[in-house]
């Protein structure tokens, strides 16, 4: 499905790449110990455009876990399982400039401060519906998978390693579940939490989850309609605004583009109605997103004026 070698645009991604491959800096992320294991030369780079062509250099067929990359879909799931409005009484929409993992509430409500983060990404997981924790799992690794184009499968040692050295989302699933924001078993909702981030994609499929968010919730690649565009709106929204841990203003101010990284070393980017892209390296900076992603979508963004504050 990737485009054809010395096609142009594979040609461009492969020039960004190649500029980038011996740039240093930064370390895969070491506390779920299944992480650190992972090869810190791996790099792909893959664009998949509105017609469902997909573009890509390097490792763009490497799997990895999707981790924090999981949250913006999971979101879309919970939006179209309960509308805006109920998703909002359970999590906020602000910024919260902290790290993944921080700890803060909402004071009054308990909410946790956007789906991006940790805390609040354990409240939309447990409201995408289901009876039981299976079928929650089942409805987002089928989502997941239609996002992708591809059925999707879990790395089941790094979702035991996930679970093992979970304590701080088990902290913060408590504390929400103390404050209200999150109801029904907290063990439950959290094995679904770690399941999720523990989902195998390559760069390729980050490239057609990003497309399908971009194309307003149709996936281009299988033409079918994952998510009501007004859903994919509000992903896209959240995504611009809190998807980049707490380097997200700095993102939005160089990049300009709708984006979510995850600690595998992953980033996903969506410039609505253009494309989709992925990137992969494991290395990672102090605020968890991957030094040479944050370098690749800064030299496209330069490079082809795709800022979406751009004028002209
Ligand atoms: N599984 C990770 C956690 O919750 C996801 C973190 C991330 O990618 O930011 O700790």
């Amino acid at each position: 499905q990737e485009g054809p070698p010395g096609d142009p645009l594979s040609g461009l991604l492969d020039q960004v790449r190649r500029s980038l491959r011996d740039l240093g800096g930064g370390a895969p992320a070491s506390y779920i110990p299944e992480l650190s294991r992972v090869d810190p030369d791996l790099f792909g780079l893959s664009l998949c455009a509105l017609d469902g062509q997909v573009y890509g250099s390097g490792d763009t067929q490497v799997p990895f876990t999707v981790q924090s990359v999981s949250k913006p879909f999971v979101f879309a799931l919970a939006l179209a399982d309960r509308g805006l409005e109920e998703v909002l009484t359970r999590v906020g929409a602000e910024p919260s400039g902290e790290a993944f993992n921080s700890i803060r509430l909402e004071p009054g409500t308990g909410r946790p401060p956007n789906p991006m983060v940790n805390a609040g990404a354990i409240v939309t997981t447990s409201l995408v519906a289901g009876d039981t924790p299976e079928a929650r799992f089942d409805r987002i690794l089928d989502g997941l998978s239609a996002f992708a184009a591809r059925p999707l499968a879990v790395d089941e040692a790094v979702y035991a390693s996930e679970r093992a050295t979970g304590d701080r989302n088990r902290a913060l699933a408590y504390l929400m579940h103390n404050a209200g924001s999150l109801t029904g078993d907290v063990e439950d909702q959290l094995d679904v939490y770690f399941r999720q981030c523990s989902v195998l994609v390559t760069c390729d499929d980050l490239a057609v989850m990003h497309a399908t968010l971009a194309a307003g919730g149709v996936n281009p690649v299988s033409g079918t309609r994952v998510v009501a565009p007004r859903h994919a709106q509000h992903v896209l929204a959240v995504m611009a605004t809190c998807g980049m841990y707490d380097a997200s203003g700095q993102w939005m101010l160089q990049v300009g583009m709708p984006a979510k990284s995850g600690v595998s070393g992953a980033i996903g980017v969506a410039l609505p109605g253009q494309f989709g892209i992925g990137v992969f390296s494991p290395p990672l900076e102090e605020k968890g997103n991957s030094v040479r992603g944050i370098a690749a979508c800064h030299l496209l963004s330069d490079q082809f004026g795709l800022h979406l504050m751009r004028a002209s």
